[in-house]
């Protein structure tokens, strides 16, 4: 199976259905400890990759990749957009010229996540999205080194992700809007660390179901 950027459009569509699907949930921690437009915010992103989507699939991965990062920049806007934007970017700029394999990618995953922290100032612990992202670029880079199976490396990162967010129940928040309610936030998930795992969990199906079809 070769994974080519032709999976982009699928890949933006999973990503649109799982956040449409989880609008209600994830807008209502962001009312709970942000200003609640977080979803609002992703969906114009979202759109906006649906409108470039044929476009993006004509694109090698890194380039692809940096457009994403573009796109994403200029509309999602909130705090969310510099970094999920920043992510795209220095992912597409890491991967420059590299064929796509494991080990590659969860290289570029690791210095798009290093961006965020930079982007954010921010790092694991604090909850945000990073306490999705940091884990997940972690075990990427363990399951690369062991030469981990893609029905493995699926499994695993699912399994991190919906760890990621759960970290966050019990964390008070140090970064963005949720840090002014201190302590007060305690005991709600971080609303940019569940959609992050509800993205990723869309990814990871589709990837799971191609890769299940014979190339
Ligand atoms: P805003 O907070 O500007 O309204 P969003 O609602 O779109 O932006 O996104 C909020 C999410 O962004 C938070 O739940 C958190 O995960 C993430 N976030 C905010 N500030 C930071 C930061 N400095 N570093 C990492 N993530 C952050
Ligand atoms: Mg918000």
């Amino acid at each position: 199976m070769t994974i080519d950027s032709s999976l982009l459009p699928s890949l933006i569509q999973a990503v649109s259905a799982a956040i449409e699907q989880h609008a209600d949930e994830i807008s209502a921690l962001d009312q709970a400890i942000g200003d609640g437009d977080h979803v609002v915010n992703l969906q114009r992103g979202i759109n906006a990759l649906v409108a470039e989507s044929t476009e993006l699939a004509t694109l090698d991965w890194p380039e692809a990749w940096e457009k994403i990062g573009m796109i994403l920049m200029t509309t999602i806007g909130g705090a969310s957009g510099s970094l999920f934007g920043s992510l795209f970017l220095a992912m597409g700029k890491a991967a420059r010229g590299q064929p796509l394999s494991l080990p590659s990618f969860a290289s570029s995953f690791a210095q798009g996540v290093a961006a965020v922290k930079r982007r954010g100032k921010s790092d694991v612990g604090e909850k945000t999205l990073l306490d999705v992202l940091g884990p997940v670029a972690e075990v990427l880079q363990h399951l690369a080194a062991d030469g981990a199976s893609l029905p493995k490396v699926l499994d695993e990162v699912n399994r991190v992700a919906e760890a990621g967010v759960e970290a966050t129940r019990d964390m008070v928040p140090t970064k963005g809007r949720a840090s002014f309610l201190g302590e007060r936030a305690k005991g709600c998930l971080d609303p940019g660390a569940k959609s992050s795992q509800v993205m990723i969990a869309a990814i990871l199906e589709v990837l799971a179901s191609t890769s299940a079809t014979p190339a």
